[in-house]
């Protein structure tokens, strides 16, 4: 743990006290978003401290020219990335032409930052001395709506407490911003028009290159005591800035404050001839309804996604406020209205990863939309990848692959690989396995098989096209082997025959054929017109099989495990408990090629084939694999520790598994990996809701049934979750020595509890 200054609260994320060393980790915590757009929570009023300012719009990136020490033939051109947005949240304030900052204010005090999540708006008050002696107390409410996603809304309020004064706030919006993140310091928005009319401004501005077109966009409505006053303001405008100042004289004690709403319009729903007029309709609605209306409806918002996604934790507040924050920084992040959108692993928190989408989707996300939401969602999900098939078969021909093989990018935003490391971008290979993986969990959870004829199956037959070609036969071995590859372990590149990534390649290959063979019994127009496409031939598959049937898994007898890849037992076999803490994150201390020949293991590798695929292997084997590996993952990625929670919880380890679970779900909020400045670890937060609901609540899918095998952490006294399995919603509450379901829904529902069927009937409490 490297920080506890946030406050342990079910509800709530607190901060009491100003702390500058805390601003970024607190700009990141108290993040807002709404699924199409984020912000970190930087302050409204100027702050000449050290701040990371961040807005973020869904799906308005820009192509960042690649920039390596060599360069390797078959590197992408650029990395994408999601761009640093124009701001709309500043407000300067000056008080007798002080500008208040609270960097260079006199004294700070009542500081007091509170992000709501079960109403989703941010909270923020202090009370300031400047260094002109006036005291101040100052208010400020921020939500981006949910109910409309292209707009946010302040109030920020302001009250003299020692002197009559004059202020001015002055409103304002900025698109002379830029990226942290960026190769070669280019301009990456251009503002062509700065407007301002009355109350409201806008910028026009757009990406050079991808030219997204954006209308970024305030109104204001200024207020004395909570009543509306006319004031008229003055305005100013630069080629990137535009400003609105409104001046008063305010008694003592007095409050003068400001609603500003704003946000954005983009040309990724308009056309760029509209944005300014769907803005001014969008606005004129808004101020309609009013803060208070508008504030009423993000609540009701909030209240539904908690409805079906809270997971409530009765006797260990630290852990209630970990899970929660998990699930609604995942819901900011994703709500899946929109197949052009995903989830990038900092969400709308930060810029590193660039915005973009990984494997952490397939892998890691998914079950939790799944379970949370409509299966319209999750479905959306791999329609993002479905769409972009065509740029993945173009990925892999880059890299010489043929005949409609595809490598779906490691890094993407828009399909192509954006990723510029090659032992990532041309090894990491396995997240091809995750994305056909994905397609075997949303129908084994959905039902709905109908996905794969009419789109899974064409990704799934370009993942298996490269998956056979991929291969090398070795003659040596008289085996199929993958050669120089990096698996989910990162701290190892290049290696050959990585248990997992071969693992799952035969898993595709086994899977697509499944596949093939009941569309063609039960779909035949679809077969058709797939293999039509495909042109896939007798002989093609007969080399699939081939693939499969021989390949290479690197295995010892000794110690009865499959190795993680060939050569692992050539290290040195120190166990992590050995190594001296001050060596520790090793990824902060150590030289990458040390990390490259030790032993350590980022994150669950082979564990993570043992949790896809549970079922192929014997308790046992998951035992033995466990203890061999876990005493060497040092849990440097946070996608780690919730595998190893749900497998730990697999094993009865209940302590164990609890340790993973505190770890992962206060990963931000404790700041284990001493990096939350940089923004939030969002994908893995969904890796926290499965440690309870698969770890703890032993949910799992099996043959078209919900089976629970449920057991509940020592330091708790219940807990209980929600989950909608085919469109019926189940709602589970265990306790130290009962569990109890129940259903709502039209029919039945038959599950099964450790290994007894239980019928559940809607509205009748079911206790075991
Ligand atoms: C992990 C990857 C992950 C990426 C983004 C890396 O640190 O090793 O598995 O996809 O972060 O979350």
């Amino acid at each position: 743990m490297n920080q506890d200054y946030i406050q342990p609260n079910p509800w709530s994320i607190l901060e009491d006290g100003f702390d500058p060393k805390h601003v970024k980790s607190s700009e990141s915590l108290f993040s807002l978003g709404n699924g199409a757009m984020g912000q970190r929570a930087n302050f409204e009023e100027k702050y000449s401290g050290d701040t990371f300012q961040g807005s973020y719009i869904g799906g308005i990136y820009y192509p960042d020219k690649t920039r390596v020490g060599w360069w390797k033939n078959g590197y992408p051109e650029y990395f994408a990335k999601v761009l640093n947005a124009p701001s709309w949240i500043g407000i300067h304030v000056f008080i007798n032409e002080e500008e208040l900052d609270l960097n260079t204010c006199k004294e700070v005090k009542n500081f007091r930052r509170k992000l709501q999540m079960k109403e989703g708006v941010l909270y923020r008050s202090f009370d300031a001395t400047l260094q002109n002696g006036v005291q101040v107390s100052v208010k400020s409410t921020r939500f981006l709506s949910l109910a409309n996603d292209e707009l946010g809304v302040i109030h920020y309020e302001i009250t003299p407490l020692n002197r009559d004064v004059t202020i001015t706030l002055t409103p304002y919006l900025d698109s002379g911003i830029e990226n942290q993140d960026t190769n070669w310091d280019d301009q990456f928005w251009k503002t062509t028009e700065v407007k301002t009319d009355g109350n409201q401004a806008f910028l026009l501005a757009h990406t050079l290159k991808t030219f997204f077109y954006v209308n970024t966009f305030m109104q204001n409505k200024i207020l004395l005591d909570g009543k509306v006053i006319t004031l008229n303001p003055k305005s100013f405008t630069t080629s990137n800035y535009a400003a609105l100042s409104y001046t008063k004289e305010i008694t003592a004690g007095k409050t003068f404050s400001i609603e500003k709403m704003g946000g954005y319009i983009t040309s990724l729903n308009y056309e760029k001839n509209e944005l300014v007029d769907v803005a001014n309709k969008l606005l004129e609605k808004a101020s309609k309804k009013g803060f208070n209306v508008l504030k009423k409806e993000q609540i009701e918002s909030w209240e539904s996604i908690w409805q079906m996604s809270d997971i409530s934790i009765e006797g260990d507040v630290k852990a209630q406020q970990g899970i929660r924050f998990n699930i609604f920084q995942l819901n900011q992040t994703y709500l899946g209205k929109d197949s052009r959108l995903n989830i990038g692993p900092k969400g709308f928190t930060g810029e590193k990863y660039g915005g973009s989408t990984y494997w952490d989707t397939e892998a890691y996300c998914i079950p939790f939309y799944l379970a949370t939401k409509h299966q319209q969602v999750a479905r959306n999900l791999l329609i993002y990848r479905y769409n972009q098939l065509g740029k993945a078969i173009e990925n892999a021909a880059k890299l010489g692959f043929t005949n409609g093989a595809a490598l779906y990018p490691m890094v993407t935003m828009n399909g192509e690989e954006s990723h510029n490391e090659w032992e990532i971008t041309f090894e990491e290979i396995h997240r091809n396995g995750a994305i056909a993986y994905a397609i075997y969990n949303y129908v084994r959870y959905t039902g709905d098989y109908s996905y794969i004829p009419k789109y899974g199956l064409e990704v799934l037959i370009a993942i298996a096209r490269f998956w056979q070609q991929r291969a090398t036969f070795s003659n040596a071995k008289n085996k199929f082997v993958i050669l120089g590859v990096t698996g989910p372990n990162e701290y190892e590149n290049n290696v050959n025959n990585n248990w997992y990534t071969n693992y799952i390649a035969k898993w595709c290959i086994a899977y697509t054929t499944e596949q093939i063979q009941h569309i063609k019994t039960n779909y035949e127009e679809d077969y058709v017109r797939v293999m039509h496409n495909a042109k896939l031939s007798q002989a093609e598959l007969d080399k699939w099989k081939d693939f499969a049937d021989n390949l290479y898994f690197p295995y010892d007898e000794n110690h009865q495990v499959y190795l993680q890849q060939e050569g692992f037992l050539d290290k040195e076999l120190i166990p992590i408990k050995n190594l001296d803490k001050a060596h520790r994150p090793i990824n902060q201390k150590w030289s990458w090629d040390r990390i490259l020949r030790s032993v350590y293991i980022k994150q669950a590798d082979v564990l993570q084939g043992f949790y896809f695929f549970e079922d192929h292997f014997t308790k046992e084997e998951l035992e033995r694999h466990f203890d061999f590996y876990e005493p060497y993952t040092v849990h440097e990625s946070s996608l780690s520790p919730c595998v190893h929670a749900i497998q730990a919880a697999a094993l009865g380890r209940m302590d164990q598994a609890y340790a993973f679970y505190l770890r992962t779900s206060r990963l931000d909020l404790d700041d284990y990996n001493n990096e939350v400045e940089e923004g939030c670890h969002i994908t893995s937060m969904a890796g926290t809701w499965m440690s309870i609901v698969e770890g703890f609540g032993g949910m799992r899918v099996k043959n078209d049934m919900l089976h629970f095998s449920p057991q509940i952490p020592e330091q708790w006294k219940s807990y209980t979750f929600k989950i909608n399995f085919r469109n019926q919603i189940i709602q589970v509450l265990i306790t130290k020595d009962k569990c109890t379901f129940e259903l709502y829904g039209d029919g039945q529902l038959t599950i099964v509890l450790d290994d007894s069927l239980v019928t559940l009937t809607p509205k009748e409490k079911m206790t075991v």
